[in-house]
């Protein structure tokens, strides 16, 4: 075998380099003597080179997927972290309306209790106005006048006759406009007779009646008592509902449940994500 034989058999591994040093010392010392193996070294080295771009192409082409892949996930990123602090936010403010529920419960509680206070009031006056009309005629009104003259300023007993048909189906105390005091038969301010005229409240949820046995007590509130019997009927006309009061810290509740769980699947999705680009 002369030496163009073992060069060319050697040139291939040559090339990649993975001849010994000895075996690239014959190569090169042969190369630079015989024109025909370095001709065909020439040839090799060019064929191996466009295999070379061959494989970088194609590596860069399979590296590109992975780069867009990698954009996405950081702005899939910032938007896990976005709905992070939007659902912190909204934890945040759940809490502070449901703490707002509370309060509000505890107040709508507080004022329905006033309100059945004021009507069981209303009640105890009417019935012992009846009462006591009923045991000792028109001065029995002296006594309930003086009972609470704390609470009311006029008290009067109408005959049924004398009133209507502006008086009807006050079979319980009823809010109205004063019927006209000069059709009384008795009227009494805090204990006193009353016979002078009397210029009725222009204030209607401030005066109440009540109709029995054919006779009608009405009694006009005083005036520093008023702003009690005003949110008795606040209360009782626009109170919203207790479910009402807690629709503001269900819907956070709502809120805050979806953002949460947008998150963890978001923030799922980015852990698959991160190991397949990993
Ligand atoms: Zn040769």
């Amino acid at each position: 075998m002369n030496n163009c034989e073992i060069v060319k058999d050697l040139l291939p591994m040559y090339i990649d380099g993975l001849c010994s040093e000895t075996s690239n010392k014959l190569v090169e010392q042969h190369l630079s003597t015989c024109t025909q193996c370095k001709q065909i070294y020439e040839q090799m080295l060019n064929e191996f080179e466009v295999e070379q771009i061959g494989l970088n192409t194609i590596a860069i082409q399979q590296k590109q997927p992975f780069e867009k892949l990698n954009h996405i996930f950081k702005s899939y990123r910032g938007f896990s972290k976005m709905l992070e602090w939007l659902t912190v936010l909204a934890v945040v403010i759940m809490i502070i309306l449901i703490g707002k529920g509370f309060i509000d419960t505890q107040g709508l509680a507080a004022n329905i209790k006033h309100q059945e206070n004021i009507e069981q009031e209303q009640l105890n006056i009417m019935n012992a106005a009846f009462e006591n009309f009923a045991t000792d005629g028109a001065s029995g009104l002296e006594k309930v006048s003086t009972d609470y003259q704390n609470r009311i300023k006029y008290i009067a007993v109408f005959n049924i006759a004398d009133v209507e048909p502006l008086a009807k189906d006050y079979d319980k105390p009823k809010a109205i406009y004063p019927l006209p005091y000069e059709r009384a038969k008795v009227i009494y301010e805090s204990g006193q007779l009353i016979t002078d005229n009397i210029t009725p409240s222009d204030y209607d949820i401030g005066t109440m009646v009540m109709e029995k046995d054919g006779y009608i007590v009405q009694f006009e509130y005083a005036r520093h008592y008023l702003h009690e019997v005003e949110r008795a009927f606040q209360t009782k006309h626009y109170s919203p509902t207790t479910l009402q009061l807690w629709i503001p810290a269900l819907i956070a509740m709502i809120v805050s449940l979806c953002s949460f769980f947008l998150y963890r699947k978001i923030k799922d999705t980015n852990r698959k994500v991160q190991k397949l680009i990993s």
